[in-house]
């Protein structure tokens, strides 16, 4: 761990780019952004503007073409797989095209959240599982497969999942689009107390009211580039 002193992501004049040839397309310009442990940061911009792009180099799904992601005291760019493995096992990830296993239950579903992190004794990790399952408001469809539950409690599952394993970051894209008030704002909630009691820090990618009211901070993208960063007081 880092100390607390130093920002868990820390980019760096990041540029990237799509395609090749003619084709070839600049998606991110001179990106710099440091981000304080424990916080909420809130990502919004237009469709198309670098939201996900920038999302998923930070939490080292992408290959850092140009300038410097140092994620929990690492720097990314050039980064071997062995170390974007031990990365990645600290990181929570909530997408949305992020699909459950349809043979799989709830539990199951969030107990794969767990087996990256090592082998959990199969008790202990299903009292986890259960456990944050009753925190996102799923106590009582633990046995459900996904097929049986509703857009809503599905993207709860998925929230359940990359908490589980405690991680240090979670990086989230329009993770509550799909959910109805009160679990839009249960997940908000949760997403804050993990900040304050664990240190766990959050970059959502999202335009819904209910999260940017508990955003430490708003960060602004058009057409790749930084073009606002507010601090905001909660
Ligand atoms: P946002 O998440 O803000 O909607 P993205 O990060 O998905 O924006 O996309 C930023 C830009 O990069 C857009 O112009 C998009 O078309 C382009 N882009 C994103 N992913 C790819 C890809 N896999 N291949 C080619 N272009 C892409
Ligand atoms: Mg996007």
């Amino acid at each position: 761990m880092p100390p607390d002193s130093d920002p868990p992501i820390a980019a760096h004049d990041l540029n990237h780019w799509f395609g090749t040839g003619e084709a070839r397309k600049q998606a991110l310009f001179d990106v710099t952004l440091k981000v304080k442990r424990g916080s909420l940061t809130v990502l919004m911009g237009p469709s198309g503007s670098g939201k996900t792009t920038l999302l998923t180099l930070l939490g080292c799904l992408r290959e850092v073409q140009d300038g410097s992601v140092q994620l929990l005291g690492h720097e990314l760019h050039g980064a071997n797989g062995a170390l974007l493995t031990t990365l990645r096992r600290r990181l929570g990830f909530v997408f949305q095209a992020h699909n459950l296993h349809n043979s799989l239950t709830a539990r199951q579903n969030v107990v794969m959240g767990l087996q990256v992190h090592g082998n959990l004794p199969a008790d202990q990790a299903d009292t986890a599982a259960s456990h944050v399952l009753h925190l996102v408001g799923l106590g009582d469809r633990l046995d459900y497969l996904p097929a049986n539950l509703s857009g809503g409690q599905k993207q709860r599952v998925a929230v359940a999942r990359a908490l589980v394993g405690n991680p240090d970051v979670i990086f989230a894209d329009e993770p509550t689009a799909a959910l109805d008030r009160e679990s839009g704002a249960n997940v908000v909630d949760l997403i804050k107390r993990l900040g304050r009691e664990r240190g766990t820090t959050t970059v959502m990618v999202t335009h819904d009211n209910r999260v940017l009211d508990q955003a430490d901070r708003i960060v602004t993208l058009e057409d790749g580039r930084i073009v606002g960063d507010r601090q905001t007081n909660t």
